[in-house]
């Protein structure tokens, strides 16, 4: 499409953009153009952060000589025509603002030529008025120079950092882009050094390592749907207008997500990308750490590089200045494409912590298992996704804990007719058999496994067990409830009975039966069968408090009250350490353990088991 002014009524309905803000914004707009240009090749040139020079040259379409003056024109564009055209955007820029915002605060020269041209034009704008376009010697394709940024407007140059952090945001800007792209080879150069490269090789694990190393890359693990080779396909230059008129189209996921084991401190290592345009998204993020819930720790973050691609008409990209955010038409629908999808990688290809930081080795849990000794009878196939599917009272008298104070679940026969577990269905993996070698140090169970040694914490592996059961149950409104021969008053101050009151519902859903007992006090008639035996009035009215002012923290979590709720039930139920456990209840809680599907870590993100693998011990004993 030829470059064409805007008609007044379409150009109204752009959302104006103050689109220059810092170096990083003419690079953005720079690169953006290239990308919509279809170059295969993108080079940035930097010096003194941008200020000085940012140079952009692309391999792509080239503009034609005499649509040069255009280009430069406000609300000029070749990718809009209609107002029509702002339901279904397809390229990256589409108000035809850039160049002229870009020319109004710096000297720019445009030095271009379409593949088919003889010769290509040169253009230049200074202090926002535009020369004239004369013949020029070219290579096909864009070079956009820009040169003394600001330098007109002393005010924009207060607010910006130093060299160093502006080159850095320039830099950070198209790796973001990189990331997008991996089928388009992008070189940056600051102060005449290369500091950023990319293969162009369609792999977008290629780009993983250039962005952020090979160690990272290496933990990083692809979501279902990405394949690197049709990634590279090139977006098509418009949507068919078949596509855009199928509006039960699904977001389609795909990109990399790291393993829980591989985690950053800040939020800074999510990217995300619509229909490959870079935006910054609240939803997605919260995805994102929603699909980690209870695999990372508090304050860890995990590295992300998602793309959502969904039909053009099913999103708004016309809402930001920067056009860094999108409006999605059916958010929770993207949502939960994009936390569904995250979740099953993680949790589908998790693994124990290694012992040694040197070991990548990644063990293969779809592989079989290794013969178990006699000792441990290898479980069939049914009993290992069992826990939870066969009454436990066919299992003997699973999870029972050497504490009379602290019995697991199990002692409740009658009530686990419990569904599929909650979240296996999701990963699919699961722990691979394990021969239990004893306990060490009343806290851990040793045990081996397919490649080597795995060291598990009793309480932490536990609490994962009796919290994918009871989680499983409320969600089929199965939950195993304990009545009290005896209930129990607890007294309590008003101001705590008010907010215990106010969850008197929610706690019946998880299993509590509490109803007035006169005055202040509450009475206690049944319990979660996990508690069943934690009957005595103080800590039960510690435990009832935190459940009822839970919520806060709940939702910090992004998980319901009852999730939460029932996280601390788990907690307080499981075994602790420091408890005794008989040979016979150590292989029990690993069976248990095997049939969880989030076994890597506790409900709070500890991990559950830390592995040593031959290849380890083999090092560590000089075998090679
Ligand atoms: P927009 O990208 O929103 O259309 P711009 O001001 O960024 O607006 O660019 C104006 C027009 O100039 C574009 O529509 C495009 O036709 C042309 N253009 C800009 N940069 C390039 C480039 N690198 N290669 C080819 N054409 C370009
Ligand atoms: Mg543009």
């Amino acid at each position: 499409m030829p470059i064409r002014q805007l008609a007044p009524d379409v150009a109204a309905k752009i959302a104006a953009g103050e689109v220059v803000e810092r170096p990083a914004s003419v690079v953005k707009e720079l690169v953006e153009n290239a990308l919509d240009a279809g170059a295969r090749h993108i080079r940035v040139e930097l010096a003194n952060g941008g200020l000085g020079l940012i140079r952009v040259s692309d391999d792509g379409c080239g503009i034609p000589s005499e649509e040069l003056p255009l280009a430069f024109a406000r609300h000029a564009t070749s990718k809009v025509q209609a107002l029509g055209d702002l339901e279904r955007i397809a390229s990256l820029g589409f108000r035809g603002e850039a160049l002229a915002s870009i020319g109004a605060v710096a000297e720019v020269t445009l030095l271009s030529r379409p593949r088919a041209a003889a010769l290509g034009a040169q253009m230049a704008v200074v202090e926002g008025e535009t020369g004239l376009p004369a013949p020029a010697g070219a290579p096909a394709g864009t070079t956009v120079t820009v040169r003394d940024l600001f330098a007109s407007v002393p005010g924009r140059l207060k607010f910006l950092k130093t060299r160093g952090t502006e080159t850095g945001r320039c830099v950070h800007l198209v790796e973001q882009y990189a990331l997008a792209f991996p089928e388009v080879r992008f070189t940056v150069v600051s102060e005449g050094r290369q500091v950023f490269t990319t293969p162009g090789d369609g792999k977008l694990a290629s780009v993983l390592v250039a962005v952020y190393g090979l160690a990272v890359a290496e933990h990083m693990v692809p979501l279902d749907g990405t394949d690197d080779t049709t990634s590279a396909q090139p977006e098509p230059e418009r949507v068919p207008a078949a596509a855009a008129a199928a509006p039960a189209t699904r977001p389609q996921v795909s990109g990399y997500v790291s393993r829980p084991s591989c985690y950053k401190s800040t939020r800074g290592y999510l990217s995300f990308f619509v229909n490959r345009r870079w935006v910054q998204s609240r939803t997605l993020n919260f995805a994102v750490e929603e699909a980690y819930h209870s695999l990372l720790l508090a304050g860890r973050h995990p590295i992300a590089v998602i793309n959502v691609a969904l039909d053009p008409a099913q999103l708004d990209a016309n809402v930001h200045p920067a056009k860094t955010e999108v409006r999605f038409l059916y958010e929770r629908q993207v949502f939960a494409a994009v936390q569904r999808a995250v979740r099953a990688a993680v949790l589908a290809t998790a693994e124990a912590p290694e012992v040694s930081s040197r070991a990548f080795a990644i063990p293969d849990w779809t592989s079989p298992a290794v013969p178990a000794s006699a000792d441990a009878p290898r479980a069939s196939a049914s009993d290992t996704s069992l826990w939870g599917r066969t009454p436990a009272g066919a299992e003997g008298q699973p999870g029972r804990t050497a504490d009379a104070d602290a019995p697991a679940a199990g002692s409740d026969a009658g009530g686990f007719a419990v569904p599929g577990a909650a979240d296996a269905a999701v990963g699919g993996h699961k722990l691979p058999v394990m021969r239990v070698l004893g306990q060490v140090s009343q806290s851990y169970i040793i045990t081996e496994g397919p490649d080597g040694v795995y060291m598990v914490d009793q309480h932490a592996a536990h609490e994962r067990v009796l919290l994918e059961r009871m989680i499983a149950e409320w969600r089929s409104r199965a939950v195993s409830s304990q009545l009290l021969l005896q209930p129990v008053p607890v007294e309590l101050a008003p101001a705590e009975r008010e907010p215990i009151e106010e969850h008197l519902d929610a706690l019946a859903q998880i299993g509590f039966a509490i109803e007035p007992f006169g005055g202040d006090a509450l009475l206690v008639r049944a319990l979660p069968a996990v508690l069943a035996a934690q009957t005595r009035p103080q800590p039960l009215r510690e435990l009832l408090l935190e459940l009822a002012g839970g919520g806060a923290e709940a939702a910090s979590h992004g998980e319901t009250w009852e999730e939460h709720a029932l996280a601390n039930v788990a907690c307080k139920a499981a075994i602790k350490a420091g408890q005794t456990l008989t040979p016979e209840e150590q292989r029990e809680l690993i069976r248990q353990l095997e049939g969880a599907s989030a076994y890597q870590s506790c409900c709070h993100g500890r991990p559950t088991m830390v592995h040593l693998s031959l290849s380890a011990l083999e090092r560590q004993f000089d075998r090679r």
